[in-house]
């Protein structure tokens, strides 16, 4: 029987990879939206406790090829590069190393501390941009400015590694559909990630942001306002050889009980016009629909979806 301390949260396209936790929670975790890590304060674990982690992982991943370090923030530990260096050990056929980081952390480790940890193994960055727009990113507490993230962005592909940016549908709420699609979208074209993931924003219960909608101070967009917000993000960016990526059920939107839209996937440039194409035979669909609309916040707030 093994047992080990693996991370309750990884990114959609780490589903099948070996995780490894190097620490535990979130040293910001002041984000509204985030519920994540909001009952856990920020642990570092050590490197002796991480490394046993890492050779009891060996034996359950045999041979596997894709590694995942969490919990949110983990390049902040001083010895995160002997523990990369102990995952390439124990993980020789390894082709992936990933892990969570805030792009704050990245502007301030800066690029010769970054190609170390390159070169210690790590191949990839996820970094939660979740909107461009200053007002936005100020309501939500990510405690990063816009310019901030580019730096972040920017440190972390100038040393080597490749840059996973996720955005957070619906983040600047109804006031802020446009200013939240396009600067996110400015964002983007400044660092040229290698991936952009979409992700929908539902408000989840006990969120800091649930008492915010409560109060009036966030009002979450309908599905078609969603649609068109990734219909204006998808217009303003401009990058070159980056995978655009839908890939969380919350980007799905019903038509009552089919799914009529499950995001939109491509290579940019080369397929942005059939990415937009897609969305806007949607908003056409969903405009003369006689059907409920609904997204993954209208289930959510119903109880048919307990878990994000
Ligand atoms: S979204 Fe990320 S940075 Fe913000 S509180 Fe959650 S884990 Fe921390």
């Amino acid at each position: 029987m093994f047992n080990y301390d693996f991370p309750p949260y990884r990114p959609p396209n780490e589903a099948s990879s070996a995780l490894i936790r190097a620490s535990r929670g979130c040293p910001w975790n002041r984000c509204l939206f985030c519920t994540m890590y909001k009952t856990l304060k920020f642990q570092p674990k050590s490197v002796e406790e991480t490394k046993k982690d890492i050779d009891t992982a060996a034996k359950i991943y045999k041979g596997m090829k894709t590694i995942f370090i969490a919990d949110s923030d983990s390049l902040v530990l001083k010895d995160i590069d002997k523990v990369i260096s102990h995952i390439k050990l124990r993980f020789p056929d390894a082709e992936r190393i990933t892990s969570y980081a805030r792009a704050k952390t990245l502007m301030k480790l800066g690029v010769d501390r970054l190609k170390k940890i390159k070169k210690a193994g790590l191949t990839r960055v996820h970094i939660g941009l979740e909107s461009g727009d200053k007002k936005t990113l100020e309501f939500m507490q990510k405690g990063a400015t816009p310019e901030e993230m580019i730096a972040g962005g920017k440190v972390a592909k100038e040393a080597g590694l490749e840059v996973s940016f996720y955005i957070l549908i619906g983040a600047g709420g109804k006031n802020r559909i446009k200013e939240h699609a396009v600067e996110s979208a400015r964002v983007c074209n400044e660092v040229n990630p290698d991936f952009i993931r979409l992700r929908t924003l539902v408000v989840q219960r006990g969120s800091l942001l649930e008492e915010k909608m409560k109060s009036g101070q966030y009002k979450p967009t309908s599905p078609v306002e969603k649609l068109e917000e990734v219909k204006t993000f998808i217009e303003n960016l401009d990058v070159k050889k980056c995978e655009l990526a839908s890939d969380h059920f919350t980007n799905n939107i019903w038509l009552d009980n089919a799914v009529v839209y499950r995001g939109v996937y491509g290579i940019l440039p080369q397929d942005k016009q059939d990415m937009l194409d897609i969305i806007n035979q949607t908003l056409k669909l969903l405009s003369v629909a006689e059907g409920e609309i609904l997204d993954a916040t209208i289930l959510y707030e119903r109880g048919m979806i307990h878990s994000l």
